[in-house]
């Protein structure tokens, strides 16, 4: 950042969840953005139709103060590579949205840089919508190198300018973020939730029960019971359901869920803390992901999907226009 202008030129580099709220925000809180996409790239019509100056990447990155690199994050270290490093300022700011990448050191930021992060807790629209009437997404922030003595200051800047303020800024490490995003998303979020669903599922349809009203129980009505968690806690789902589903919750959950989970909720855990993740998934997408494909395809076919798909055509709300959000965990 250059301490003579009061607000720092930002570069925002990549324009999909993330970095199409932090673009509009950011110009919205009044700095100067500019969009970095690769000429004819899928996300650039959507700047430019938002207003945006859309230059190359090379060129978005020279001119900043504070570059916000909002790339998928395998594709961040070739561009820091091959982009950043050689055209970013001396002593400019750089700034993830995710620590991966530092803290596995698969960037090692140039010794002149400050480096922070900001990390909204909620996907792209959330972090938009909230900003447009006044309010924000809770921010983390963190530090990983200060050499100018001005890192905090930028991610402080930055989470301002988001609207994480007008929330919660709650410091953390590069190391704490992505431990704890990855087994958040891997243990529960993410893998673990989708696995509870289809494994309830099939044990019903295995009985005999009908496909769809299995659907129904185990993957549809557990949006009401996420948004009571996320409204108030277990305390307010044990408060909304009734005397019966409390007591079946009290005797079953700890037969699904047991010691046994949470001793393999620990080895996961490990895996992330010692590289060993990290270092099965940058090998994987740079095989070209052959097992993800794999992956992808037996959740894809699973007979719950089928059942679904049916099912949601006749839910009308599910089929107007705005979105119901994207993927909370990325
Ligand atoms: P995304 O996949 O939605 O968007 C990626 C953008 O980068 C697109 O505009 C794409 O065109 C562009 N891009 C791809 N390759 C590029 C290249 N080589 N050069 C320039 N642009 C390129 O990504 P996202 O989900 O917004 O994730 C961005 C970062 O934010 C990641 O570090 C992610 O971990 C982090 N994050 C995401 C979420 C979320 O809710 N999605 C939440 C917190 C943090
Ligand atoms: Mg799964
Ligand atoms: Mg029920
Ligand atoms: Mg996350
Ligand atoms: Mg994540």
């Amino acid at each position: 950042m250059s301490p003579s202008t009061s607000k720092p030129r930002i570069a925002v580099i990549g324009y999909g969840s993330q970095g199409r709220a932090h673009a509009l925000n950011l110009r919205d809180s009044g700095f100067e953005v500019t969009v970095g996409l690769r000429a004819g790239g899928p996300t650039s019509i959507r700047a430019k139709e938002d207003g945006f100056r859309v230059k190359p990447p090379a060129e978005a990155v020279a001119a900043a103060d504070i570059v916000a690199v909002l790339t998928p994050d395998m594709v961040q270290p070739a561009l820091y590579r091959e982009v950043i490093e050689p055209n970013i300022a001396a002593g400019a700011c750089l700034l993830f949205a995710h620590g991966f990448n530092v803290h596995f050191g698969q960037i090692a930021p140039r010794a002149d840089l400050d480096v922070a992060l900001v990390a909204p807790k909620g996907p792209g629209a959330l972090v938009r919508r909230e900003y447009e009437i006044g309010r924000g997404v809770p921010c983390v922030w963190a530090v990983h190198q200060d050499p100018n003595g001005r890192a905090e200051a930028c991610a402080r800047t930055y989470a301002e300018g988001l609207g994480g303020a007008r929330a919660n800024l709650i410091r953390t490490t590069f190391k704490e973020e992505t431990e704890t995003d990855l087994f958040g998303e891997q243990a529960v979020l993410c893998g673990g939730a989708s696995a509870l669903v289809q494994a309830g599922y099939e044990t019903l349809v295995e009985a005999g029960y009908q496909p769809e009203i299995a659907y129904y129980e185990v993957l549809h009505e557990l949006k009401l019971i996420v948004d009571l968690f996320y409204e108030g806690g277990i305390t307010r789902m044990l408060e909304f359901i009734s005397e019966t589903a409390q007591y079946g919750d009290f005797v079953s959950g700890p037969r699904i869920v047991d010691a046994g989970t949470k001793e393999r909720m620990k080895a996961v855990l490990a895996e992330i803390q010692d590289g060993t993740f990290a270092r099965n998934w940058i090998a994987e997408y740079e095989a070209g992901l052959p097992n993800y494909r794999r992956y992808k395809e037996a959740d894809l076919e699973h007979p719950i999907e089928e059942t679904g798909r049916r099912l949601r055509a006749a839910m009308r709300w599910l089929q107007a226009d705005t979105p119901a959000g994207q993927a909370p965990a990325r």
